[in-house]
C-alpha cells in the first residue's frame, strides 16, 4: 500500500493494525490505514511523502482547512491563559462570548446553551430536555421520540435508538435499545415537486400516538450517514406544523448541516423555521477540538426550571470547555470574514458542472449536489479497501461507504484545487465501476 515508507512509519502502523481500533472496523482484521503526518489548507501530508486532496473535511468538520493560522493563534493564546476549567459555578469569557453569537446567528427564538463534547452528547443532551420538558409538566407518558427512515444521530445510547432501523445498528442491539417511532423518510427530493402526502404518515403518527411521542427528532434537508439524501424543505416546515398542532418538541439535528454545508448557514433556513431544540457540532470548531452545542427556546428552559427537581439534569467534565470554545470562536471569525456561503454557492455551481458526467455512467444509480456536498450513488455496494486505494493512488481523500461514493470539501478549497479533486473523482469512479 505504502510505497516510500520509512521504518519508523512501518513500525507506527503496525502497532495500529494490531491494537487500534478504528470507526465501524474489525478490531484484529481491519482494512489498511493510512498513516498522516501532518496536514495543511486542504492538503493530508502522508507518511510517504504524497500529498492528498482532502475532500471529506475530517467528515464536514474542517472547514477553514487544517493548520490554519488564524484558528492556530486563537487556540495558542488560549492555551496559555487556561486550557480547561470546571463550568460548574464558573464560567469565562470564550464560552459567553460564543453562546452570544450562536443565540444571534440560529434561528429566532433559541436563547439558551448546552455545551457537550461530542454530537451524540449533545444529542443526548437534546433528548433528555425533552423528556425533562414533559416530567416537568406532568405529562410522563409523553417519553417516546419519533423520527425518520434512513437518519442518523450518533452513536451513543439514545441516538442509536433514533437511527434507521435498518442501516443502523438496531439489527444488532434491537434487544436493548429503546423502541421509536419511525415513519417513512421523505421522498420528495431537493428540488422537486412538492407531495403533500409526503407527511401523511406523521399525521397519523401524531394522531394515534401524541399522547406517548415526546419529541421527533430529524436531520434538517440533508439525511447524512443514513443514506445523504437531500429532502424538500416543505417536509420540515409541514412537520414543524404539525409537532405544535399535537404538542410534540421539535428537536432539528444541525450536527452535520450546520455552518453553512449546505448553503444556508443552517439548514433550517431552507424551510424557515425554528425547532424547539437544536445540536451543533463538528464543524462549530473547524474540526479543531471537539465540541458540540444543544440550544433550546426560553420556553424549554423555563418549564425544565419550574418544574422538579428544578434543574437540568446533565453536566459533562469538559462542559464548556475554554480551547474548544475559543477554537469555535475564532472558527466564526472566519465565516464572517470570508463570505463563506458566497464561498460555498460557488462549490456547489462548480460541483454541479464536474460531476455531472458521472450521471450517464453505468452502474451510477444518481449523482446529487447541495451547498459543498456532492454525492454519488451507485447501484452496488463499494469494496472500500479497493476503492479507498484507488482514490489515494490518484491523490486524494474519499472516504465512501455503502453505496455511497461523496465529497464535502473544506470552504478553503481553490477553484483549481477543487477540479483537481473532482477530475480525480470522476476518473477513479469510471475506473472501479468498469
Ligand atoms: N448527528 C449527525 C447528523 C451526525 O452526522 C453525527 C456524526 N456523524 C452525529 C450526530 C454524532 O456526532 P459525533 O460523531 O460527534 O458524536
Amino acid at each position: 500500500m505504502n510505497c516510500n515508507i520509512t521504518d519508523k512509519a512501518q513500525e507506527l502502523l503496525d502497532f495500529d493494525v494490531k491494537h487500534i481500533m478504528h470507526p465501524y472496523t474489525s478490531p484484529t482484521k481491519p482494512i489498511p490505514c493510512y498513516l498522516v503526518e501532518s496536514a495543511s489548507g486542504v492538503y493530508l501530508n502522508m507518511s510517504d511523502g504524497r500529498r492528498l486532496i482532502d475532500g471529506m473535511s475530517s467528515w464536514w468538520a474542517v472547514i477553514h482547512g487544517y493548520n490554519n493560522i488564524y484558528m492556530n493563534e486563537a487556540i495558542t493564546t488560549q492555551l496559555n491563559k487556561m486550557s480547561h476549567v470546571m463550568f460548574g459555578g464558573i464560567t469565562h469569557e470564550p464560552a459567553v462570548k460564543l453562546a452570544k453569537r450562536l443565540i444571534q446567528m440560529t434561528p429566532k427564538g433559541l436563547d439558551h446553551v448546552f455545551y457537550s463534547d461530542s454530537g451524540s452528547v449533545a444529542v443526548e443532551v437534546a433528548l433528555k430536555m425533552a423528556l425533562q420538558y414533559w416530567y416537568s409538566v406532568e405529562q410522563p407518558k409523553k417519553c417516546k421520540f419519533a423520527t425518520v427512515r434512513s437518519g442518523y444521530h450518533g452513536d451513543t445510547w439514545h441516538p442509536m435508538s433514533v437511527c434507521d432501523p435498518v442501516t443502523g445498528m438496531h439489527h444488532i442491539f434491537n434487544q436493548t435499545l429503546s423502541a421509536q417511532f419511525f415513519v417513512p423518510k421523505p421522498t420528495t427530493k431537493f428540488d422537486g415537486i412538492w407531495n403533500e402526502s409526503d407527511l401523511d404518515a406523521v399525521c397519523d403518527l401524531f394522531t394515534n400516538h401524541h399522547k406517548e411521542i415526546a419529541a421527533f427528532i430529524i436531520e434538517p434537508i440533508v439525511q447524512g450517514a443514513g443514506g445523504m439524501r437531500f429532502y424538500h424543505p416543505n417536509y420540515l416546515s409541514g412537520l414543524r406544523k404539525l409537532c405544535k398542532e399535537y404538542h410534540i418538541l421539535l428537536i432539528v439535528d444541525e450536527i452535520a448541516t450546520g455552518f453553512g454545508r449546505t448553503g444556508k448557514m443552517f439548514a433550517c433556513e431552507w424551510s424557515q423555521i425554528t425547532p424547539d431544540i437544536m445540536c451543533v457540532g463538528k464543524a462549530l470548531t473547524s474540526g479543531y477540538i471537539t465540541f458540540a452545542a444543544t440550544l433550546t427556546s426560553h420556553k424549554v428552559a423555563q418549564v425544565i426550571s419550574n418544574g422538579y427537581p428544578g434543574v437540568f439534569m446533565h453536566g459533562p467534565t469538559f462542559m464548556g470547555n475554554p480551547l474548544a470554545c475559543s477554537a469555535a470562536n475564532a472558527s466564526l471569525d472566519l465565516i464572517e470574514k470570508y463570505n463563506i456561503l458566497d464561498k460555498i454557492s460557488k462549490i456547489e455551481a462548480q460541483l454541479k458542472i464536474e460531476l455531472n458526467s458521472l450521471n450517464s455512467l453505468n452502474g451510477v444509480k444518481e449523482v446529487r449536489v447541495l451547498g459543498a456536498i456532492g454525492v454519488v450513488e451507485v447501484e452496488e455496494e463499494v469494496n472500500l479497501e479497493v476503492l479507498q486505494k484507488m482514490f489515494v493512488d490518484r491523490g486524494i481523500w474519499i472516504r465512501p461507504f455503502g453505496k455511497l461514493i461523496y465529497m464535502m470539501p473544506p470552504y478553503v478549497i481553490t477553484s483549481e484545487q477543487l477540479h483537481q479533486l473532482t477530475s480525480q473523482f470522476c476518473k477513479t469512479v469510471q475506473d472501479y465501476l468498469v
